[in-house]
């Protein structure tokens, strides 16, 4: 048996045939060429046909990957018409006069060299979708493709990497597990698989050798250890942990549908975290009681120009009517920090995380934010919506706020709109700012909804896109369980609730905790919410 380390980015187990993918090998060789104007015309047109299959998988994946996930097509699109990306192969194809083939494959290389160089985790996983763009193009110029998974059984797929486009396209009947020699955490590839429910490892490195293909190979997904001609113990003990995980899962159903309550009899709401209206088909799958966090900055994401008004008040509607009765909390435009936008020209700044985003462009921008509080406003009558402000850090910026949104409901009224009077407007607590004043606050919000990711950020003054502090950040620090338990209070006492809809609601450690300071709603990923429920109903 050889036993490989790598790092587990899908939990699950998987038994199989490890079979490495057959990539269609193409040729690039650098063929000299006469006429550039012809060769640059060539390159214009795999543009456009790679565009066109770029809009297919984006409209069509969207079912098996998310809508959300499958914006990253749209992404790959708007990389086709980006100077950075055309400028170098066209510079190749002039100054080399060389095949379009070559200057593509070169200069999409080195942009990808560029990306897997970076310190920055996340734009460290963007080589992969340079890379993916490129042979995209490369293969149609060259009439090339791919074949993935052609074996007939189920498989273990093995490569040096998978591309986005690959995951997103995978027969999930004929693939058991994915392994690979390269990869990061972050990519879409470890996205992808963990939404199809497929096991996969990552950063396995030259261990993973071409020489085992073939063998039986076993994954555990959670830890990352690939086993290669797994010992009889070993196939013993890890078919007992799936049947245990198996098991846990069955006794976890038994709390779909019911009340979320503590061992005590006060009752709680788990509702979900969402970023997309496919989303909502995930969080009643998960049995959310509502929606706790529609992010609704990502109807903004990944696009050239703003979403209109008609556009937001579909995606609203639509979610609204998903969830039928169920609350669904519609937080305002969180964007800035780490969710850019171009069409936005936010200023270059040297701290975004402390700059102009979220409530501070809707305050200085009120044409964006009120289009968007038209639309919810509108939406607010198919359903049970809530509103809620982000990153609201005094008295003063929280009553402007409410301001611009009553002007909308005026508006609304005076033209006759149909809309409902009454939707709660609550804000996040994510600043520690906003927890010490949460006394004021709470008098004219009418819920609180913990942000503990931005609230540790702010807190601990640890920027939590920088992977090489997190040894430092501690989530338990008693200065974010102080200002949570000091919101929660401040709240009860002005008659209102108080939730957490960061990532920490999800921590298991910290449930009974939360559940003895009186936080009223948890909201997390679907997928979390069962487990949650059965804990709670034990503290
Ligand atoms: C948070 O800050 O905890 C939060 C839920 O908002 P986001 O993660 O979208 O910033
Ligand atoms: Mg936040």
């Amino acid at each position: 048996m050889i036993t490989l380390q790598g790092k587990g980015v899908s939990s699950g187990i998987a038994k199989g045939r490890l079979s490495f993918i057959k990539r269609k090998s193409l040729p690039v060789e650098k063929r000299p060429i006469d006429d550039v104007e012809l060769e640059i015309k060539r390159f214009n047109m795999a543009r456009q046909v790679a565009a066109d299959q770029l809009d297919t998988l984006t409209a069509t994946m969207a079912d098996k990957i998310g809508e959300e996930n499958a914006l990253l097509f749209e992404i790959h699109r708007m990389m086709l018409e980006d100077a950075d990306y055309c400028d170098p192969i066209v510079e190749i194809i002039k100054t080399e006069k060389v095949c379009a083939e070559y200057a593509v494959n070169t200069a999409g290389s080195r942009l990808a060299k560029e990306f897997a160089d970076m310190d920055d985790e996340y734009m460290k996983a963007r080589s992969i979708d340079v890379y993916d763009v490129s042979k995209r193009i490369v293969e149609i110029l060259s009439g090339g493709g791919q074949a993935l998974g052609s074996d007939d059984d189920p498989v273990i797929l093995a490569a040096d990497d998978f591309t986005p486009s690959e995951t997103a396209q995978l027969d999930r009947s004929k693939t058991l597990a994915l392994v690979s020699r390269q990869g990061a955490v972050n990519s879409h590839t470890a996205i992808f698989a963990r939404t199809m429910g497929i096991p996969a490892a990552i950063g396995f490195g030259a261990f993973l050798s071409n020489d085992f293909s073939g063998k039986e190979a076993m994954l555990d997904g959670e830890t990352g250890v690939l086993y290669v001609d797994p010992e009889p113990a070993v196939i013993t003990g890890l078919e007992a942990k799936a049947e245990r995980t198996r098991r846990e899962r069955e006794a976890l159903e038994k709390m779909r549908g019911k009340p979320t309550r503590t061992k005590s009899g006060k009752m709680m709401k788990l509702y979900a975290n969402i970023g997309s209206v496919s989303d909502a088909d995930a969080a009643l799958a998960g049995d959310a009681e509502g929606v706790g966090l529609f992010r609704s900055e990502f109807l903004y994401l990944g696009r050239d120009t703003y979403p209109d008004e008609n556009a937001q008040y579909e995606s609203y509607r639509k979610a609204l009517e998903k969830m039928g009765n169920r609350q669904v909390i519609i937080r305002t435009l969180d964007i800035g920090a780490d969710k850019q936008a171009d069409y936005f020209n936010l200023p270059k700044e040297e701290n975004p995380a402390m700059g102009m985003r979220a409530i501070r462009i809707c305050l200085t921008r009120p044409d964006i934010f009120k289009t968007q509080l038209r639309a919810i406003y509108r939406a607010s009558v198919h359903g049970n919506a809530a509103i809620m402000f982000p990153m609201i850090c005094s008295l003063d910026e929280l009553l402007r706020a409410k301001e611009l949104a009553k002007a909308v409901r005026e508006d609304l009224a005076a033209k006759g709109v149909p809309f409902k009077l009454d939707v709660p407007i609550g804000i996040m607590i994510e600043t520690p700012a906003s927890a010490v004043v949460s006394d004021m606050l709470a008098r004219e919000a009418d819920f609180f909804s913990i942000g503990t990711n931005d609230l540790t950020q702010y807190t601990l003054a640890i920027d939590r896109q920088n992977n090489s502090i997190s040894s430092f950040c501690d989530t338990h620090h008693e200065a974010i369980l102080r200002l949570i338990a000091m919101t929660c209070d401040n709240a009860h006492r002005a008659g209102i609730w108080c939730g957490i809809c960061g990532s920490l609601g999800a921590d298991l450690a910290l449930t009974k905790t939360f559940v003895e300071m009186g936080v009223d709603e948890l909201s997390v990923e679907p997928s979390c919410i069962l487990k949650l429920r059965s804990v709670i109903a034990a503290c």
